[in-house]
């Protein structure tokens, strides 16, 4: 049984938003607050427009934030309709998932506080460029340390370095020298673009605790959270310390997994052996499996650098330069990998982008998100840029062109745009984009690009299309897991108000630049 009423999740990023929302979904008698310093991220979290894409989470957040009501026509239809004339019952739900900038507040309220807040790589000082930057995760256990009622759960849901509970800990007893907080890490092993369905259908879930009775307690506590709705069997508990190294370990051992066929791939090209054949030839060993296995552009992404960065460091700083030495060499090869692809392009250029356009489709670190950190697009367009093309065109079916251009000024300059006689141009339609180019480059396996007529894409390009690389390899849902959560999702959604569903979508703020894109299709 779960006695848990009360959620604070800190942090309303790509991991915090989604895993409230999952929980807020499974556990309607729990309250469960998001909160964030950002006060322009948690005024999005309360409108239509949600900071974050990804497929699933609109419809859920829906639910859990606005509620579901009863309507005694509906009641009446649904009477008619149902096959035995029994009246039907459709419970309301009461909203129980609030987006919040009142951090202090919801930590002193809660049972269970998570802490999901950035953890990226060090800039300065101490380990620059490698170490990880906990600044947020130490502001946060200090906030905490001052507001969390005796008795609170803390849960490091960010990755971190092994042995930051320890840190957190000193932190609270610091502050709070007469109370004793256990700290848990529950990494959180969702990722972008599949993140609704792997919160729904996680593999696992892995909850650290101190081995005290009281560490014991506390981990059976949050485990009963997730009870509601992942089978215990996978739900794995275990020492802290293994708990925040296995986070880091899973992601550098599935990048790994990339470079090394990646590198493969480039003794494919130079023997005539087809990269898809071996993987597929070599996938089929179980000992082996085939995620993970596709060639391509090399991984982006703000974890899986971060976090073998971070391992490399904490090998160091523990003595194991081999270890270190070995670890490194999967983001090498990352880089090699991107660069020599980059340098494919200009080489079926005849060697000169001068007078020519590109077109990039796929801005985005991958498909199905509009994250851009890491992008291997942006590194693929600074070399580019080198050639002096005519244009380079992008456009990406989740990313806003607005904030794409935004980025493009901050991290490359303004003087690149088209508006300040530039060559680079974002554009809101792919067709738009690719008219009169040279070639198009397809850097994510976004659906669009994959279902798009290729020969009415090709008939507005002077040459050639390039289709290298392959599609960013990400493991992609099987068809029962993808059929399973729409089952899911449009049972819980029929469960709780099958005609008028929600109650109205509360508005953006004016100048809103997705509700003006609407506006305008809708002209
Ligand atoms: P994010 O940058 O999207 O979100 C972090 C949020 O924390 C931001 O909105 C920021 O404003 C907020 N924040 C920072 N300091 C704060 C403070 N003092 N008080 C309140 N809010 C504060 O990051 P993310 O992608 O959600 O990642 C969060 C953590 O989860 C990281 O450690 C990351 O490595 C890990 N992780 C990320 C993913 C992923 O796919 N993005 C997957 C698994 C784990």
């Amino acid at each position: 049984q779960c006695l848990v009423k009360n959620v604070c999740c800190i942090g309303a990023g790509y991991v915090g938003g989604p895993t409230a929302a999952m929980i807020a979904l499974q556990n309607p008698q729990i309250m469960v607050t998001v909160v964030d310093k950002d006060p322009a991220r948690i005024r999005k979290w309360n409108t239509k427009h949600l900071p974050i894409h990804e497929p699933g989470l609109h419809d859920i957040i829906r639910i859990v934030r606005d509620g579901s009501r009863e309507s005694p026509f509906i009641n009446e239809r649904m009477h008619f309709a149902s096959r035995n004339h029994e009246p039907l019952s459709i419970p309301a739900r009461s909203p129980n998932l609030i987006f919040s900038t009142e951090v202090s507040r919801s930590i002193s309220e809660a049972d269970v506080i998570l802490i999901a807040v950035n953890t990226p790589t060090k800039r300065r000082g101490l380990g620059a460029g490698s170490a990880t930057d906990v600044t947020a995760l130490e502001a946060v256990s200090r906030e905490v340390a001052i507001h969390a009622k005796a008795g609170a759960i803390i849960v490091e849901k960010s990755t971190v370095p092994c042995r930051t509970a320890d840190t957190i800990k000193t932190i609270l007893h610091a502050h709070r020298p007469d109370v004793d907080f256990e700290i848990l890490s529950n990494p959180e092993f969702l990722a972008e673009g599949t993140a609704m369905k792997d919160l729904l259908l996680p593999d696992r879930v892995i909850i650290g605790s101190s081995p005290t009775a009281s560490g014991k307690r506390s981990a059976a506590a949050l485990s009963s959270v997730y009870e509601s709705w992942i089978p215990r069997s996978r739900i794995v508990t275990m020492n802290t310390w293994s708990a925040e190294l296995s986070k880091l370990v899973a992601n550098a051992i599935l990048a790994q997994r990339i470079s090394s066929i990646n590198s493969i791939s480039a003794i494919c090209e130079a023997t005539g052996a087809d990269i898809d054949e071996v993987a597929t030839g070599i996938g089929l060993d179980p000992r082996i499996g085939s995620k993970f296995l596709g060639a391509g552009v090399g991984f982006g992404g703000s974890c899986f650098k971060k976090d073998i960065l971070s391992l490399t460091y904490l090998a160091e700083s523990l003595g194991l330069p081999e270890v270190g030495d070995y670890w490194q060499q999967v983001l090498d090869i990352n880089e090699w990998q991107r660069e020599r692809f980059t340098r494919r392009i200009v080489r079926s250029f005849n060697g000169t982008l001068v007078g020519k356009k590109l077109t990039i489709l796929g801005y985005a670190f991958k498909k199905d998100t509009q994250d851009t950190r890491e992008s291997p697009s942006l590194e693929c367009i600074k070399f580019l840029l080198e050639e002096v093309p005519s244009e380079i065109a992008i456009y990406d079916p989740c990313c806003n062109p607005a904030t794409v251009t935004e980025e493009l000024r901050r991290s490359i300059g303004a003087h690149v745009l088209k508006e300040n006689g530039g060559p680079m141009e974002v554009y809101e339609d792919a067709y738009r984009a690719c008219e009169g180019s040279h070639g198009v480059v397809i850097m994510t396996d976004a659906d669009e690009f994959k279902t798009s007529p290729t020969p009415s894409l090709s008939k507005t390009t002077r040459e050639t299309a390039i289709q290298d690389p392959r599609p960013f390899p990400h493991p992609e849902p099987t068809e029962s897991e993808i059929f399973a959560l729409q089952r899911y999702l449009s049972g819980t959604l029929a469960a709780h108000d099958p005609l008028e569903r929600f109650v109205d979508e509360p508005e953006c703020e004016s100048g809103c630049v997705e509700c003006e894109r609407e506006g305008k299709r809708n002209d």
